[in-house]
């Protein structure tokens, strides 16, 4: 067994991210400013998106993409409960109604059909999530929001890196959100960056991200500058700082190399849990042309078969030093939801099937070989004691 706790997540910082902090902190100018600027336009070209807009959080991209379209009051949007809650929570935020869809078994994304039959004349937009980095259907909702005139929204905080049929994430539909948060594939501590290709929609929300306000401070207390302002709409406090962008700059140029090191990972793991009984790999079944992130390594653990069920596992591999986690209970089973919108068990049979399954091992760049074969020798024992 191993001796130390082997987090579930840790994010990989080195050198040159520490140093680019320092020098920000040094420079004098630390809130958004030259670095947020650059990490922009980096991001942008990275994704191959006419706009990038950095923020503080994905939370933050999705409510500004929500409120950008003017999606309101009397209003629905159609989301996966199978996600954190930030991808309902903000669709709360604007005053809009979210109405759950269920996911596709394989893909573990939203089912194209079943967004279809939850389509009302209320409807405005729906939100995909790419879950666990694995592109979801995203022409199959363009088409299907086409069809019914509504905006795309993608909660892409698993999908830097991701692209569907040859494309990036993040320069497909209306309007994409990413998340940095410091257990995702790419860390600002806390951040992340709204991606469009309509240039008024990116004006708009780059305008309502801080506070409304035509001109930013970085414009306004430059030497060039002036102290007028207009407030056009009542904006949120939604701005990266240049100490994240500092994090981000570095973050975004070595990312190849971490998803190197997360898909010798996520091999490995597939080889050494292969033979083990009762686990359903995440197996990818992608196209050619996709590309998964590799942001969970996520198995299903079939009660009957393996022994013992997804909870009793949880404990086991916590007694053997090992940190799990699971991504996610669904959405419309947290009590905020079944108190003010009345969804319960049995609205859902394919997510709450899988939720009941499903649990995520730890994968990140900083994880050595030795403690992906910990993770793997420990689930193998698990599975001879239970067997
Ligand atoms: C992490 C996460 C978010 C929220 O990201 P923040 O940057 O923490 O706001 C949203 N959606 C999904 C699917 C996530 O995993």
């Amino acid at each position: 067994m191993r001796k130390e706790f082997l987090p579930f997540a840790l994010p990989l910082i080195e050198e040159d991210e520490i140093a680019e902090v320092v020098d920000t902190l040094r420079s004098n100018w630390i809130t958004t400013g030259p670095k947020t600027k650059r990490f922009e336009e980096a991001f942008k070209d990275y994704v191959g998106a006419k706009n990038a807009i950095a923020v503080n959080s994905c939370t933050a991209g999705l409510h500004l993409a929500l409120a950008a379209l003017e999606i309101g009051p009397g209003d629905e949007v159609i989301v996966p409960s199978f996600t954190f809650a930030a991808t309902a929570n903000t669709v709360v935020h604007v005053g809009a109604r979210p109405v759950f869809a269920d996911i596709d078994e394989q893909t573990l994304c939203l089912d194209p059909a079943d967004v279809e039959k939850k389509i009302t004349p209320k409807t405005k937009a729906i939100t995909l999530v790419h879950y666990a980095g694995r592109p979801g259907p995203i022409d199959e909702i363009m088409a299907i929001a086409r069809k019914h005139g509504l905006k795309v929204i993608e909660d892409a905080a698993h999908a830097i890196y991701t692209k569907s049929r040859g494309r990036m994430i993040g320069s497909i539909g209306d309007i994409t959100a990413f998340s940095f948060y410091a257990t995702k594939n790419l860390v600002t501590a806390e951040g992340g960056m709204v991606t469009t290709n309509d240039d008024s929609l990116a004006d708009k929300i780059r305008i309502m991200s801080l506070h409304g306000m035509s001109r930013d401070a970085w414009q306004r207390y430059s030497a060039t500058g002036s102290w007028r302002y207009d407030v056009i709409y009542a904006g949120f406090k939604y701005n990266m700082t240049d100490i994240q962008a500092s994090l981000g700059l570095h973050q975004l140029a070595k990312l190849e190399r971490f998803q190197k090191l997360r898909k010798q990972l996520v091999d490995r793991y597939n080889e050494g849990l292969a033979q083990v009984e009762g686990l359903i790999l995440p197996e990818d079944r992608i196209e050619p042309e996709d590309r998964h992130a590799w942001h969970l390594f996520t198995i299903r653990v079939q009660k009957e078969k393996f022994g013992i069920g997804r909870d009793e596992l949880v404990e086991e591999l916590k007694k053997a030093n090992i940190g799990t986690s699971v991504h996610f209970i669904p959405v419309h089973l947290h009590p905020f939801y079944q108190t003010h919108y009345g969804t319960g068990k049995g609205d859902l049979p394919v997510t709450e099937k899988v939720f009941d399954e499903i649990l995520s091992l730890p994968l990140y760049p900083k994880m050595s070989l030795q403690d992906m074969a910990d993770v793997v020798d420990a689930v193998g024992a698990i599975a001879k004691t239970y067997a």
